[in-house]
């Protein structure tokens, strides 16, 4: 396989490429592994040699080799500086999202639950012609590349599923550090070949891409995602002339990614006055639950039952109090209600009993912390053009047009 980012190793090795070290839920670091070099972190100080040969998905130690992080606790109380930890990570392989989590921001990037609904809604598939722009920190790039060039973990060769084209990613950036940055990650991960990066402002001079002979490349597009200040200024350069950007032989689909319905409304406007059909806007919204037995109060904590009657009703179908139930039916059928006291219930297994016989209702919270940026994302298609020579040909072929 062309990358590491497409199949998962046996082992991990010293490369470039970067493993992810899981620190945390939510919290991921981007290592270069190489053999004589350390990470420290504040779960404690691991050699890189302790991850090399694992399999991903390893869980590592700490070094027990440097100084006990407990005593540089004690020594550092007074001190401004965090103390050390002693603990574990776990060391994964590289993947799109992985990288999402752990790269290095230079911008605002967009997340895997955007990008992954992006993708699907452009239709990319192994093969597919993306168009990226801008293309910021290189969040989106790694995304589309992996579901252009083989959405498959085993690494299938990248053609597309006719088996004709090989999948790309044509992305532009403006920015000079931003491309040059995002071109070393890109030579680092093994994907040249599959992103090209080119340094444009696609605004002012749209999405062919000069070679240094001079020859002008069209990136034949069947896909476009502009994440853009004012994507209505790129859309006029999406159109099929003669020297188009676009697959002239495809539907193209087109993703705008704004946070202001004022940008959203000026890009609708553009799409409509290009020939762009099906515009649709949609905002995503996120949420994770957590969800949770709420602990309920107990008979031995106040809340007890008045009366036998509501006593059998709240032990009903308890198996542990089957004793008890015995005992109050008795007592309820010996017309004892008035004597009775309450009850003195031990929580047992240390677990309180919800009245009506549950171990405690199931209750969701959300959680506010889901990272996703959270923008209006516009769709729309451009259907293919038809010459009559076309219309004529696969009319005698019996084909749709698509
Ligand atoms: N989608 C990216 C990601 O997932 O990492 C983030 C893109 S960032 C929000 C927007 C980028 O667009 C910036 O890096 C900016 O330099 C670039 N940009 C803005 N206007 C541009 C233009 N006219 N041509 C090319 N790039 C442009």
């Amino acid at each position: 396989p062309v990358s590491a980012f497409f199949s998962i190793p046996d082992a991990l090795t010293p490369s470039l490429t970067p493993a992810i070290v899981h620190l945390k839920r939510d919290f991921n670091q981007a290592v270069p592994l190489s053999v004589d070099a350390t990470l420290q972190t504040r779960f404690g100080t691991f050699p890189h040699s302790s991850f090399i040969s694992l399999p991903p998905g390893s869980q590592v130690r700490a070094s027990p080799s440097y100084p006990d992080p407990r005593d540089q606790r004690k020594r550092k109380r007074n001190s401004d500086d965090q103390p050390a930890a002693t603990g574990f990570v776990h060391v994964l392989a590289p993947t799109a999202e992985l990288w999402t989590s752990s790269l290095p921001h230079r911008t605002q990037v967009v997340y895997t639950p955007d990008s992954s609904y992006i993708l699907h809604r452009l239709g990319v598939k192994p093969g597919s012609q993306v168009i990226e722009a801008g293309a910021g920190s290189g969040s989106f790039t790694h995304a589309a590349a992996r579901a252009a060039y083989c959405g498959y973990p085993d690494g299938r060769d990248g053609l597309g599923w006719n088996g004709e084209k090989k999948g790309k990613v044509w992305s532009f950036e403006f920015h000079a550090e931003r491309a040059k940055k995002l071109r070393e990650e890109i030579a680092n991960h093994g994907l040249n070949g599959i992103v090209r990066i080119t340094h444009k402002d696609v605004c002012a001079e749209g999405f062919l891409v000069f070679e240094e002979e001079g020859e002008t490349i069209s990136p034949a597009a069947n896909a476009v995602f502009l994440d853009l200040p004012a994507p209505w200024l790129a859309i006029p350069h999406l159109t099929r002339t003669e020297q188009s950007a676009l697959d002239p032989e495809a539907e193209v689909r087109i993703c705008t990614f704004s946070p202001c319905i004022e940008q959203v409304t000026r890009t609708c406007a553009t799409l409509r006055q290009y020939g762009w059909v099906d515009v649709q806007t949609v905002e995503l919204s996120h949420q994770r639950l957590e969800v949770r037995r709420q602990v309920p109060r107990g008979y031995d904590d106040g809340a007890g039952p008045r009366s036998i009657a509501e006593a059998l009703t709240r032990l009903k179908g308890v198996n542990d109090f089957r004793e008890q139930r015995k005992d109050l039916q008795v007592a309820l059928s010996a017309g004892e209600e008035a004597n009775f006291q309450g009850l003195g219930f031990k929580k047992g297994n240390g677990r309180k009993m919800w009245g009506n016989g549950e171990e405690g209702r199931l209750t969701s919270r959300q959680e506010p912390d889901l990272k996703s940026h959270t923008s209006f994302l516009t769709f729309a298609i451009l259907p293919r053009e038809w010459t009559e020579e076309q219309e004529k040909e696969a009319a005698d072929k019996g084909e749709d047009k698509g």
